[in-house]
């Protein structure tokens, strides 16, 4: 037959494949690499499922899945857990269906295997999250409070005792704890986020994991946002009130794309 067309993800968009790949990876992978889930770990699980829970941008059916989980992790009031217990509730869930058997890069998909994939899309989790949480903190009518830090913690978290790449979570808990606790409300984290992850792409632009399809730039480009782009006695500056408003469209609900056949 005809050789398969080969399309490009739209960059504009958030895809739903690369979140729930995202989620496969976290429990199925860099959750089960440890035998047995206990003390600082076991609790760094609990924190980071319960903001999944809260605050996963995906369908109902994912959401209550988390939400099962939420529920099943805290109920096993063990002081350790084994990850094959973990694995057979994950296994057992009616909805862990939504969890897919298999990992679809779509936006997070690089020129390369070994590019782009996982950590790609944890960034994205990362910055979902983020605007989730603020838009629901709008809707609750609440402000500040322990909001900001309960999110960003529960992911310092994950990064700190789960994510594989280990230079990573030495380099991001390095900005972690220089700043973190600072954030006072959830557009300050929102911004966070996207400061502290321009200032990877800085660090690694040229290097070996930079995909040469997907150079390292500092983001969003002109296309995506014009009005982020400022100019002071022409010195390029962003305008952070246009970032703001950008990245609560861009990684809202409303841009992600459901049902791809990647
Ligand atoms: P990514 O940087 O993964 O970005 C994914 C997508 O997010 C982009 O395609 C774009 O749509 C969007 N995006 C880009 N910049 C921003 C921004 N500022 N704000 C919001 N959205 C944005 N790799 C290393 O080699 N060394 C490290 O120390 C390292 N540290 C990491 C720390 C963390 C917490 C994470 C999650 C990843 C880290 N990585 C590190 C991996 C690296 O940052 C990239 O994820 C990887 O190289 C894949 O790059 P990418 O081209 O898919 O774009």
């Amino acid at each position: 037959g005809a050789p398969p067309v080969r399309t490009f993800a739209d960059r504009s968009k958030i895809y739903m494949s690369d979140l729930e790949s995202s989620l496969h990876y976290i429990l199925r992978v860099e959750v089960g690499k440890f035998k047995v889930l206990e003390g600082e770990r076991l609790r760094a699980l609990k924190n980071f499922v319960s903001v999944l829970a809260k605050y996963y941008p995906g369908q109902p059916l994912g959401r209550n899945f988390l939400h099962s989980m939420d529920v099943w992790v805290p109920w096993q009031q063990r002081k350790s857990i084994p990850y094959s217990s973990l694995e057979a509730a994950l296994n057992n869930r009616r909805e862990g269906a939504v969890l897919p058997k298999k990992l679809t890069w779509v936006g997070c998909q690089g020129s390369e295997p070994h590019f782009r994939g996982f950590p790609c899309s944890l960034w994205i989790l990362f910055h979902s999250l983020t605007v989730q949480a603020a838009q629901h903190n709008e809707y609750l009518q609440q402000k500040g409070g322990k909001y900001p830090q309960e999110i960003l913690q529960a992911i310092r978290g994950y990064v700190k005792f789960f994510f594989g790449c280990r230079d990573c979570a030495n380099h991001f808990e390095q900005m972690a704890a220089a700043s973190m606790d600072q954030v006072k409300s959830m557009d300050e984290a929102i911004l966070w986020f996207w400061n502290r992850h321009n200032r990877v792409n800085a660090r690694l632009a040229g290097t070996a994991s930079e995909d040469p399809r997907f150079p390292k730039i500092q983001w969003p480009p002109r296309d995506l946002c014009n009005p982020c782009h400022n100019e002071v006695e022409g010195a390029p500056v962003w305008n952070l009130g246009a970032i703001l408003a950008f990245l609560k469209s861009h990684f809202s609900a409303r841009n992600m794309v459901f049902n791809h056949m990647g």
